[in-house]
């Protein structure tokens, strides 16, 4: 079953037109939710994010917030959804192809859920990132359905056998393409403050958490690609990575190629937090 506007049908019966907004112009917003143990992990959180993108592209959503979390609600229960995510996005919905807002569109909501364990082994070992520029748009805050810019940094770091591309704008490191990026050097973290430059993710909320709860320092302060080189131990964090090491970066080892000390840590306490959320 998936969520279709607000009903819960099958995904054959559901039909997207061909002049869908979200499917010619990327106009809408999304969000990602994960769920454990049947349990969805911090969806509130995620839905209020979903409310501002859509605020802040002007778009009304079609029926209010309570309404949706309790459709999702019966997504998970009527999917059986133990352990996976949850894919929601909010189009302008259906018009003559033009871009200005049309009058009388409706907005399209749809959901479905995606069954995926944690992915265990990249938690355990690490990930390989590469760096490229960030091309991306100047309101990346803003959770789009436009997503070239992170499509085509991603792909550059699957041709260079990496899991991640880490983006750099002006000599700063801002996230990564679908994730944000942490660093550890002499026992403080950073990560870049949230503004326009990055989307302030669900997970890096978490973690800042997290870190405040094992009382390890942290500064929300951007970092240059040289401090990325010379970190002690770099992470990143996103709703499906979770807390995730990276262990080499363009090839050069980070921490001799393994996950550090304080980012095991920050992932044991993220281990507790999604039992203390979801098996409660
Ligand atoms: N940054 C970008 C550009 C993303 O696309 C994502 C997730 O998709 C994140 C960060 C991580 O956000 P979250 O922790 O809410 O999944």
């Amino acid at each position: 079953m998936i969520l279709y506007d607000n009903r819960l049908i099958s995904r054959e019966e559901a039909h997207i037109d061909v002049e869908d907004r979200a499917y010619q112009f990327g106009d809408g917003v999304y969000e990602m939710i994960r769920v454990y143990h049947g349990r969805s992990f911090y969806m509130d959180e995620h839905l209020a994010r979903l409310e501002r993108s859509a605020r802040e592209i002007r778009l009304e959503l079609p029926y209010p917030i309570a309404e949706l979390k309790q459709l999702l609600h019966e997504l998970i229960r009527r999917n059986q959804l133990e352990e996976g995510n949850i894919y929601i996005q909010v189009s302008r919905g259906t018009a003559p192809r033009y871009h200005g807002f049309p009058d009388q569109a409706r907005p399209l909501t749809i959901a479905y859920v995606q069954h995926a364990k944690r992915p265990l082994a990249e938690l355990n070992h690490g990930i390989r990132a590469i760096t490229t520029d960030d091309i991306r748009w100047l309101r990346c805050d803003i959770k789009s359905l436009n997503l070239l810019g992170a499509v085509l940094a991603k792909q550059t770091a699957i041709d260079h056998g990496a899991k991640e591309a880490i983006l750099i704008r002006d000599g700063v490191v801002t996230e990564g393409s679908s994730t944000n990026i942490f660093i550890i050097k002499d026992g403080t973290l950073y990560t870049h403050p949230t503004n326009h430059l990055i989307l302030n993710g669900i997970t890096r909320q978490v973690v800042l958490k997290l870190a405040d709860e094992c009382e390890i320092p942290f500064s929300e302060t951007a970092f240059s690609k040289e401090e990325l080189d010379q970190a002690d131990e770099v992470f990143l964090s996103s709703t499906t990575m979770e807390i995730c090491p990276i262990v080499e970066i363009d090839n050069k080892p980070v921490n001799q190629g393994v996950p550090g000390p304080i980012t095991k840590q920050l992932q044991e306490a993220f281990v507790n937090e999604i039992k203390r959320t979801t098996l409660s």
